[in-house]
């Protein structure tokens, strides 16, 4: 028999075989409210100063980049000081390509074969694969039907699996909702009876959009070396084309991400960007303010109209139900609006844009869903 030469066989695992890449379909539409992005591009003031840094950066391209990011882990420590009032040290801090990166850090260092990580659906999607890249058994609890999470529910389902990763997504994707802290403790006391260990890790990659009064989980990193909460300046800070992640941990637990980082994972050219749009944060943090506001009034004016809405925490909005989602999401993309159609059976998610996108949705949805304008 000859060989297939123009289709060889490739010795793919076998888990990935038939898979298709993650991601949303990137289209080119009006009105792009469908992955969650700050609507707002950079002011002024941010390109000048990421460009200015990046052309210091480029200065000494020539050269590798600081492997351990010390400038930038300052920075974080400085800007999570001043965003939840807690202080870190430089130490405690860990940054990667986006906050994907620093899950699969994370799964790298404490999953892998014959170890299992568990989150509670419906959650971010990608969780699974940072599991499946890693060769580590998935296990999915459920959520409540308000998609809140029962701490009796996940403290047995944690003592059932026996994982050594749990995922916390809070403020939750698909869904928006954040955990209260006696919920995030419930977790981190039953991962700490797992024989073995078991880390938990809590997602916050919408952390700046909660709620006044909704808790930030970094208020429990001190006395809980098992806990890390990741955060990501892709959403607040309107920086998702740069690709920058951190996450909050125990030094120790730090330690273990160095281990299987790349070497020089962190470009020069990323660590000049993140420093250059961190010293923007005052300015960029009122514009979370005002989507905030915005978010607030796009729940109330969906539930007026009688839709179901999740409460939210985040930059968008889960809500429904349709018979036929599909045909909703089909009907929005007709008229300019690009929304997501994820989550559970019936419902869509909408992210917060500039109140001109909001009111475009608006009208698109009122003809779609013949609802009353
Ligand atoms: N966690 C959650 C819950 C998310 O929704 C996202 C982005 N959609 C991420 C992490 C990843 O964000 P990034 O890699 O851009 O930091």
């Amino acid at each position: 028999m000859t060989a297939d030469l123009a289709r060889p066989a490739l010795p793919l695992r076998p888990e990935l075989a038939g898979l298709e890449p993650y991601g949303a379909p990137q289209l080119d539409v009006p009105v792009l409210l469908n992955v969650n992005e700050n609507p707002y591009a950079p002011s002024e003031a941010v390109v000048e100063d990421v460009a200015r840094a990046v052309a210091d950066a480029t200065r000494t391209l020539n050269r590798y980049p600081d492997r351990d990011f010390v400038g930038l882990r300052e920075d974080l420590a400085e800007y999570l000081a001043v965003e939840s009032g807690v202080r870190l040290a430089p130490e405690q801090l860990w940054a990667a390509n986006g906050s994907n990166e620093i899950m699969l850090h994370v799964l790298q260092a404490f999953g892998g074969p014959g170890r299992t990580a568990l989150s509670f659906a419906p959650t971010y999607s990608m969780y699974p694969e940072y599991a499946r890249d890693t060769s580590t058994a998935w296990v999915e609890g459920r959520r409540e039907e308000d998609f809140s999470l029962d701490p009796d529910a996940a403290r047995a389902a944690i003592d059932r699996h026996a994982p050594s990763v749990v995922l916390l997504a809070s403020p939750n994707n698909p869904t928006g909702t954040a955990l209260p802290t006696a919920t995030v403790l419930a977790v981190l006391d039953a991962a700490a009876r797992v024989p073995g260990g078991c880390v938990v890790v809590v997602d916050e990659a919408y952390g700046e959009f909660r709620r006044r009064g909704t808790p930030s989980a970094l208020e429990l990193l001190d006395g809980h070396p098992h806990l890390a909460v990741s955060r990501t300046m892709s959403k607040a800070f309107g920086l998702a084309g740069a690709r920058v992640g951190y996450l909050a941990a125990s030094p120790a637990f730090v330690d273990a991400l160095r281990v299987v980082r790349l070497p020089y994972h962190l470009s020069a050219v990323t660590q000049a960007v993140a420093r250059a749009a961190l010293r923007h944060a005052p300015s960029l943090m009122a514009q979370v303010g005002s989507l905030r506001d915005q978010r607030d009034a796009l729940v109330v004016w969906l539930r007026e109209r009688g839709l179901q809405v999740a409460d939210s925490d985040a930059n968008f909005v889960l809500f429904g139900t349709f018979d036929d989602r599909r045909a909703v999401w089909q009907g929005l993309l007709d008229r300019g609006v690009l929304i997501r159609e994820v989550g559970p059976q019936g419902w869509l998610r909408v992210s917060v844009g500039t109140p001109q996108e909001t009111a475009a949705f608006q009208d698109a949805l009122t003809q779609v869903a013949g609802l009353t304008a």
